[in-house]
């Protein structure tokens, strides 16, 4: 890849499926760092807080450091820092409370400045959309750490946040704003961290909308997977173009 000092890569459907890493990403991850190549992980993963993220992916055998792992809430985290407000409704599952926990009164009460929704599985239920709703229509304004459509787990396809986060906006009229891919705000965070102008990077996802094409907007190439999510037919139908199509992570080699 002519040009490119760095990597920004996904982590659910790239390095792993399930609790099961994909068959030679763990070389290419050495591979990348033994050719000095900078890299860091940008995930739209919401339902683990970014320590669980690190845990696991040690777990299977990837050797990265918690700093490198960038996810919504962390963004969300700099959104309110920014806004100077810190009561949260938090829309989430897991233990994704505790990316906010220092930084957020994540409070039942009345006065919520903001909604922070993510992909929250069985946490949205009629009660808890409904919460965030009225919240919503009392002022508080709404932050969708993804919009993702769908993601990929080894049972097949499951709804992401993005369909509920548009039925709050629906419902209310207000628009969210998106923290996690393919905004731009989150890519740059990560960019900063790394060093490295947008020009210089390569993103590699398996999500033709939120990776590939965050990172095109953003003046990035984009490399996709065909692991993952990844589905012909959207590729086939989106606009947006990858520089580059790869069997798995595992093919990084040939390309670089
Ligand atoms: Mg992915």
């Amino acid at each position: 890849m002519k040009d490119v000092r760095g990597f920004l890569i996904d982590l659910d459907g790239v390095l792993y499926v399930g609790d099961k890493a994909i068959k030679g990403a763990r070389e290419s991850i050495d591979l990348i760092r033994d050719r000095n190549y900078t890299f860091r992980f940008v995930s739209n993963t919401t339902r683990k807080c970014r320590n669980t993220i690190a845990e696991q992916l040690s777990s299977m055998g990837f050797d990265i450091p918690v700093e490198y792992i960038f996810t919504p809430p962390l963004a969300a985290v700099a959104c309110l820092r920014n806004a100077g407000k810190r009561h949260c409704y938090l829309l989430t599952t897991g233990d994704v409370y505790r990316d906010f926990e220092q930084e957020c009164f994540c409070d039942t009460g009345t006065m919520i400045d903001f909604v922070i929704i993510g992909d929250a599985g069985d946490k949205l239920t009629y009660d808890s959309l409904n919460t965030a709703f009225r919240h919503l229509m009392n002022g508080a304004d709404l932050i969708a750490l993804e919009k993702d459509r769908y993601w990929m787990a080894p049972g097949g396809l499951f709804l992401s946040a993005g369909p509920f986060v548009q039925a709050l906006e629906f419902a209310t009229g207000k628009t969210a704003t998106i923290v996690g891919k393919p905004s731009k705000t989150f890519f740059e965070l990560a960019l900063r961290d790394m060093g490295l102008r947008a020009d210089q990077v390569a993103m590699i996802g398996d999500d033709i909308l939120t990776d590939i094409g965050g990172a095109r907007t953003m003046g990035m190439q984009g490399i996709l997977v065909r692991t993952g999510k990844y589905r012909k037919d959207a590729v086939d139908h989106a606009v947006v173009k990858p520089d580059c199509i790869i069997d798995s992570i595992a093919q990084l080699r040939d390309i670089l």
